[in-house]
């Protein structure tokens, strides 16, 4: 399930790939993928435009056409993109393909079709339009920013780091990795964090996420000692060697070390 660090390495390849080739059509090959939105109206709104900037809010990723709309994206569980070259058949997975003027394909692939695209007038109106907290790499989140934002929350650690009005971009799988650096259980309460608990939050937030995309975008193995591949029935803490504890959290497991991961 793409959370930020697989959508930010998405709008990467997205920029090398595409940025600047024109669009040409588009085939829908599945409406679903469009919700509410016609067709006709996606068509009309990106034939003939180049793709020229790309972003990302949270999960949500962003390409600009022309000089607007932006064409806005979300990759739910299986979403993905994939740029094909000319005369590529379109694979079985393909929902939406843009074909490129110059032969090529931008394929929005999605084997469950929870995915979706839509269009937007401007990214910052839409991430405000689905009451997106700020990104949790936004160099404008500071530290005393986060610690404040914190400080007004209830409930369990983890519950909140997922909430996407809280901040944008964690899911399920970053959070327990999140919760692990801060050497954190993730039931912790947010309203029992001491200052220094909650600094220690903000530094394990900005120190997983950017080594997760630096990683993925150079295509090496995450670091020894985290909890990502231990995530599992039979896993063992990769600090200390214990098993790792695992309960139901919104429906989720949940996966924490008991040894390092301390009770706020
Ligand atoms: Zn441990």
């Amino acid at each position: 399930m793409p959370e930020l660090p697989d959508v930010e390495t998405m709008r990467r390849y997205l920029t090398a790939e595409a940025l600047g080739r024109r669009v040409a059509d588009i085939e829908v090959r599945d409406r679903r993928t469009l919700r509410d939105l016609p067709p006709r109206e996606l068509a009309e709104a990106v034939s003939g435009k180049p793709l020229t900037v790309t972003a990302r809010h949270g999960k949500w990723l962003f390409a600009e056409v022309g000089r607007g709309p932006w064409i806005v994206m979300h990759f739910r569980m299986t979403g993905s993109l994939a740029v094909t070259p000319p005369g590529a058949p379109p694979s079985r997975f393909a929902r939406v393909r843009f074909r490129f003027a110059d032969g090529g394909a931008l394929e929005f692939r999605d084997q469950r079709r929870f995915g979706l695209i839509v269009l937007a007038d401007d990214p910052a109106a839409f991430a405000a339009a689905h009451r997106l907290g700020p990104d949790a790499l936004d160099p404008r989140l500071t530290a005393a920013a986060f610690e404040e934002r914190l400080s007004k929350r209830h409930g369990p650690l983890k519950t909140v780091l997922l909430d996407q009005a809280f901040v944008a971009g964690i899911g399920n799988v970053y959070g327990d990795e999140v919760c692990h650096a801060a050497g954190l259980a993730p039931l912790s309460r947010v309203e029992d964090l001491s200052p220094k608990e909650r600094r220690a939050v903000y530094r394990a937030m900005r120190g997983v996420l950017d080594t997760a995309v630096k990683r993925m975008t150079e295509g090496r193995p995450f670091p020894n000692g985290w909890l990502i591949d231990e995530r599992r029935a039979g896993g063992v803490c990769p600090r200390c060697g214990e098993p790792v504890s695992r309960a139901k959290l919104q429906a989720r497991y949940t996966y924490w070390c008991a040894c390092s991961q301390t009770m706020a």
